[in-house]
This record gives C-alpha cells, structure tokens and sequence, in this order.
C-alpha cells in the first residue's frame, strides 16, 4: 500500500530530502499512521529513523529555518519540535529487554522491525517510509492494516510478555478499545486478566491519565466494562466495584448501582465534556454501599449517601492522584447536590425550594442540572419520559426565579460594616445574626433581594435585639 498523497504535510517532504542528505532511513510511525488510515485527526507525528533521532530533529530543523526551536532529550535519545499546533518527535529506532519489577526497560540501538517489536499493539506499530525508494510505502509487518479494518486490538508478540514488560500498556489496549470502539482480541484480552497484578509496579499517575482518557471517551461505560472484566477496575478502583450487585428482601430490590452509574456516565458525556462533572456521574452514588439499609415500611434506603459520598472524594481522589484543588471541590458539591433538584420534582416546586439550591449551587447550577437529567435512569422508559418532563419545569421555573431575584451569585445586601456604623457597635455576634436572619428572608421570599427592603428589615432587627441607630 502506498500512501504518499495521504502524507500532505510539507513536513513530510522535508524529511525525507534530509533523510536522503543524511542517508538516515527514515519513518512516520505510531499513533499518526493509525490516525491517518481511520481517518482521525491528528497533530502529533512521530519520525523514527534508523540512526540518532536527534541528528535528525537536528538537520530537519535546519533545512526549515532558524526559527524552530528543537528540544532535545538526551536521556531518551530523542528531539521535538513544534510548528504551529503540530507537534513532531524524533526518535532513533531502538530495541528494548525488560527485567521483571521495572517499567524501564533496557536500550539499544535497533532496526525499524526491532522499533516495531517494541510497540503496543499492532495497530500502534505502523510505518510509512519517507526514503527515496519507497516513499510513502506502508511497513506492516504484524497485519496492523487488517486489524484496524476489523477492529481488533492485539498484541504483536505474545500478550503475556508485552503486558509484563510494560503493565501500562493493559490501560492502553482498554483505552483504545474505548475511544476507537474496537474489540480486543480473546487471547490479548484473557492475557491482561492473567497480567493484572503487575499493573502494580505503573505509578498512579499514569494509571489515571489512562482513565482519564477512557472517561473523556464517547462512552466511557465500555472502558468501565472491560476494566471490570479484566480484573484491573478491582485493582485500581475497588471501591467502584463494590456498587455492583443488587439485593432482594420481600420481593423488593435496588437497582444495580454500578450499571446504573456507568447508565448516568454515558448519559452525561450526551451533554458535557468536562472531566470532572464527569467524575461527579462516576462519584455520585459511591456511599451507597455504605449508607444501605432495609426496613419493612420503606424497603431499600440510602440515606445520607450524598453527605458520606462528598466526603469520600477527598481521599478517593488523594489516592488515586487526582488533583486535590478547584476540581476536587467541584465534584464534592456536586456529589452533595446531587439529589436536590430530582426532590424538586416529586413536590409541589415553591419559589423558596427554587431560591435556596440557587444558593447553593451558584454559578455550578448548570453543571449540577445536567448531572440530575443524567441521573434520571430506569428500565421503565414512560416513567423515565414523566421525570424528565418534570424536570424541564424545574429547570423551567429556576430559570424565572433567578432572572427575578438573582441568588445565583449571592451577596449580602446590607454589609457587616453597615450595620456596625447604623448601631454604633463593634464586631459581634448580633451582626452575624442580622446577616443571617436577611439572607434567610431573602431566601423564602419574606423579602426581595434588594437594599432598601434589607435595609429596613435590619432596622426592625436592631429594635427586636436592643441596639438603638447612632446614624442613619
Ligand atoms: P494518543 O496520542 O491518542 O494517546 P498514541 O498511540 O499516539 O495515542 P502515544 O502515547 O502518543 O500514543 O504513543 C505513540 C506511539 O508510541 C504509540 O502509537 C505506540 O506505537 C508507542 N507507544 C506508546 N506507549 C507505548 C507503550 N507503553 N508500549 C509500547 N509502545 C508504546
Ligand atoms: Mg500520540
């Protein structure tokens, strides 16, 4: 197969002039080749050739002008530049061994077949030639091409050592499954089963870039399944594991909490592509394991699991290496919240019930009503037509209240200072008292969100508290 009118960059030209000046082979390998043959955009291309990856960056830059800036890494051998938003690696074609407890494999210099040897999987082990001779022409040494036809993720070498010599690469046969939907092959499959202890020697971080990549996926609930089966979602996340089953008492049951999560995940990724709230869907019922109890009057409770599941973030997202900052606190609220609006749609909705999780919620009401739709799941799809409808009228009615009082973003209409300066009293409890009392009012539409009528309701305050106005 011959792809060169593929390669339109003028990149690629360049580098295969420079790989005939230096009479280095040269190749476009890896995750670009893959992309290009589905038709997927890319902007990162990696150039091995056979020789020093930095000679190369070196002399390609050179042939483009002065003003690129290569990076070189010299521990790795390797060199990047970028132009624009591409980004182009350069890296001498090499041969790897591995020792048992290390990611770190041993080096040395190696040919294109070598270089391919080491790659993940056969679709991830492509190349096209930028020499004179054969310009453009596919090396496919493992049937790459037939698989990414098929859709089959597979190991080149045998599973069981390419998952033992870099456990990383499990993540990455799941997360490639997951964003290309593909399948992967019965014999690399059962080898990541067989293998999935070792994921143990791949640094948190990694593990979570991974996830992460799977969770940003179309539908994340593939990756969640084939983790799950795979054995390493135990491994990695116990406690999502532990939301899988359902109970019988009296002939009643509860839902199957991890479908039922992996049920919002996939409906939220319908509506947002933002990481953490969709952490917040994976997060949001984690402490019902924990919070489940069975009585005869009301069957299967989870009460309080939204209290006992915001404060499980923390140390969830501690251990699995996610950030601790802005992002961690989000989905704390929204796991809090999550149950709020859904209660709105089984009352009668008062201005008030409106007002208070506006409150709240403040600028991540949006975020927290888009997790609540998501939320709305049942094999029952008239019941699940009922709530939504109902749900638009929250939505609906939200919308009114805060265009009418503004509590979004709320802020205390009559200040601390002023009540200190109206009574001629120092900092003190009964100023808490009276900002407190205010908010409340405005909260439960006693009185509007505006100065003057705070400003009167303070003065009724200081009376019924003893205190006389010293200036008005
Ligand atoms: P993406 O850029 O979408 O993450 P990719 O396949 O390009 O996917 P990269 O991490 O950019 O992934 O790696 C580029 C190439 O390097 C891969 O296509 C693969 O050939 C090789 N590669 C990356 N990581 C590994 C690994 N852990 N083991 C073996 N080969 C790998
Ligand atoms: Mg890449």
């Amino acid at each position: 197969m011959n792809l060169s009118d593929r390669l339109t960059h003028p990149i690629f030209s360049t580098i295969g002039e420079v790989a005939a000046t230096e009479q280095l082979e040269t190749y476009v390998v890896g995750g670009f080749v893959r992309d290009l043959l589905l038709n997927r955009a890319s902007k990162d291309i990696d150039f091995v050739c056979v020789g020093s990856g930095m000679d190369l960056a070196k002399a390609t830059a050179k042939r483009i002008g002065s003003h690129v800036h290569v990076n070189y890494f010299k521990n790795f051998g390797t060199a990047q530049f970028r132009s624009g938003d591409w980004d182009f690696e350069f890296v001498g074609a090499r041969k790897e061994s591995y020792q048992r407890d290390s990611r770190k494999p041993i080096v040395e210099d190696g040919s294109l077949q070598d270089d391919q040897n080491r790659r993940d999987f056969t679709i991830n082990a492509l190349a096209i030639s930028l020499n004179k001779n054969d310009y453009g022409t596919l090396v496919d040494p493992f049937q790459g091409i037939e698989d990414l036809e098929s859709g089959i993720i597979r190991t080149p070498l045998d599973p069981d050592i390419t998952f033992s010599d870099d456990p990383l690469r499990m993540m990455r046969a799941i997360r490639f499954a997951t964003q290309l939907n593909f399948y992967i092959e019965a014999k690399t499959f059962e080898a990541i089963a067989r293998n999935k202890k070792r994921i143990g020697i791949i640094s948190r971080e990694r593990i979570m870039d991974e996830l992460n990549k799977i969770i940003l996926s179309q539908k994340p609930s593939v990756g969640f399944i084939l983790l799950d089966q795979s054995g390493l979602l135990e491994l990695i996340f116990p406690e999502f594991c532990l939301l899988k089953g359902t109970e019988t008492v009296d002939d009643k049951s509860h839902k199957d909490n991890f479908y039922h999560t992996l049920q919002v995940l996939d409906n939220i990724c319908q509506s947002t592509k933002d990481l953490w709230l969709r952490w917040a869907a994976i997060m949001h019922d984690i402490a019902k394991p924990q919070t489940k109890r069975f009585d005869v009057r009301n069957g299967w409770t989870f009460h309080g699991h939204e209290v006992l599941g915001s404060k499980m973030v923390y140390r969830l997202f501690k251990s699995m290496k996610l950030p601790l900052g802005a992002e961690m606190k989000f989905v704390q609220k929204m796991v809090y919240l999550h149950l709020r609006p859904i209660a709105l749609t089984k009352e009668e909705i008062t201005d008030s019930a409106l007002r208070r999780l506006l409150f709240e919620a403040g600028d991540d009401i949006d975020s927290l009503m888009k997790l609540c739709e998501a939320d709305i799941t049942s094999k029952n799809k008239v019941k699940v037509a009922r709530y939504l409808q109902r749900f638009e009228t929250v939505k609906q009615k939200l919308k009114e209240v805060e265009e009418k009082d503004q509590v979004r973003n709320f802020q205390p209409p009559v200040s601390g200072e002023l009540i200190m300066q109206t009574f001629g009293i120092k900092p003190s409890a009964a100023i808490g008292t009276i900002k407190e009392a205010i908010k409340e009012a405005i909260l439960d539409g006693k009185i509007r969100n505006d100065y003057n009528e705070a400003y009167a309701m303070m003065l009724e305050m200081g009376k019924t508290l003893g205190l006389t106005v010293v200036k008005q």
